[in-house]
């Protein structure tokens, strides 16, 4: 049996004839960058995630930059993250020409531990300090981190927080949806993620009317009013194509989540019925709305083996992440060693992500959970 990863070919044919029918009134019209069709995707965004407004971008990477950019975080500022996220949460960091703050994360949820952030502020020097400017908490996986302890954080330090949720559309935090609670909310249309275009794109929330008007400006070069730059921006804009999409789809999220958190369901009852305990543990949900971009688990030992040995049975399987931030060759000038951050790394060492596309069947999924079971016996 052949179980892969991630499959779209079904999602497509659900929606086929719509997409093909409003990519053709694009076609037609020849108007393909930004205008209505941008402006009606970020109304239906800004309403699903029940915030204030959403500004259409051209990648989740983007929506980092360009938050990091209307916070105004300059060269030599210091900015808290997470070390366990794709490589673009800190990257976006450094070509702003800031540092990235590491602090570990919490084994449970995989998401930043607040308890090692504070740690990781109180043994910095005042100066140091004083230079952190923002914090980026990342919802891996699509579960939010604890935002609470966090916001609290955000508050004593006067930090600007951007919530990286490229992977946690409509994931919730005690009744909020991801993207409502830090100035700004991150977002990404890869096609992997579980609302995705046809392309690259991404969206940034806020509840701010100031930096609302901001982004957009920064989106265009920074241009306001058209050819007068009072701040330099950059190319940062949606295009019609992938807004029209992306509109077409969410339509149907709520119904692929549920589909995603039914086979998460599925998998918890296989796992306790294959009595494989003492060799996996499965992801803890914590806040109450997982949307499950990524069903990751645990493995006692074997890791890189058994992923082995579920790509020959013909299970696709991935890790996120193999190598943690902090020990990223590009990084080596943040200083950071092995052993730094000891959950993160030991995440790296264990942890693979499972099938949980909204349209796996329970006997593939049977199957998965069959092979994890031969493999540890
Ligand atoms: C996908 C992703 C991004 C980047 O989004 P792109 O649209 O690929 O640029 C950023 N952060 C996280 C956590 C992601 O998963």
């Amino acid at each position: 049996m052949k179980v892969p990863l991630l499959d779209l070919k079904p999602q497509y044919q659900q929606l086929k004839n719509e997409i093909l029918e409003v990519t053709e009134e694009i076609y037609e019209s020849q108007y393909f960058i930004l205008g209505p069709r941008v402006a009606a995707l970020e109304e239906d965004i800004a309403r699903y995630c029940r915030c204030s407004h959403a500004v259409g971008v051209s990648s989740g990477t983007d929506a980092l930059l360009i938050s990091l950019m209307a916070a105004g975080i300059e060269p030599g500022d210091r900015v808290l993250t997470s070390p366990y996220t794709f490589f673009a949460t800190a990257g976006a960091v450094a070509r702003i020409g800031a540092r990235s703050v590491f602090a570990d994360i919490d084994p449970d949820t995989y998401n930043i531990d607040p308890a090692s952030v504070k740690q990781v502020l109180s043994k910095m020097a005042p100066s140091e300090r004083a230079s952190v400017k923002a914090m980026i908490p990342v919802h891996l996986y699509g579960q939010c981190a604890d935002m609470a302890p966090l916001l609290e954080i955000a508050e004593e330090e006067n930090l600007f927080v951007i919530e990286d949720a490229a992977q946690a559309i409509g994931s919730e935090y005690r009744g909020t949806r991801a993207g409502a609670m830090g100035h700004t909310g991150c977002f990404s249309f890869f096609p992997s993620k579980n609302l995705g275009a046809f392309g690259d794109g991404g969206v940034v929330t806020t509840n701010s009317e100031t930096l609302y008007e901001e982004l957009k400006i920064l989106r265009v070069h920074g241009s306001e009013p058209k050819y007068y730059h009072s701040t330099i921006g950059g190319n940062f804009r949606l295009d019609a194509l992938q807004a029209a999409v992306v509109s077409g789809k969410l339509k149907y999220l709520d119904d692929w989540t549920a589909g995603r958190q039914r086979n998460a369901e599925v998998y918890r009852q296989l796992f306790r019925d294959a009595g494989l305990e003492a060799h996996v543990t499965l992801p803890l949900e914590r806040e109450n709305r997982h949307i499950y971009n990524q069903f990751v688990i645990r493995v006692s030992s074997g890791r890189d083996d058994l992923r082995q040995f579920l790509s020959d049975a013909g299970i696709a399987t991935e890790i996120y992440y193999p190598v943690p931030l902090h020990l990223q060759e590009c990084f080596k000038d943040l200083g950071y060693r092995k052993g730094d951050f000891p959950v993160a790394e030991h995440a790296a060492e264990t942890s693979i992500a499972l099938p949980i596309y909204p349209e796996l069947t329970d006997d593939q999924q049977g199957y998965v959970v069959e092979k994890i079971k031969d493999f540890y016996a």
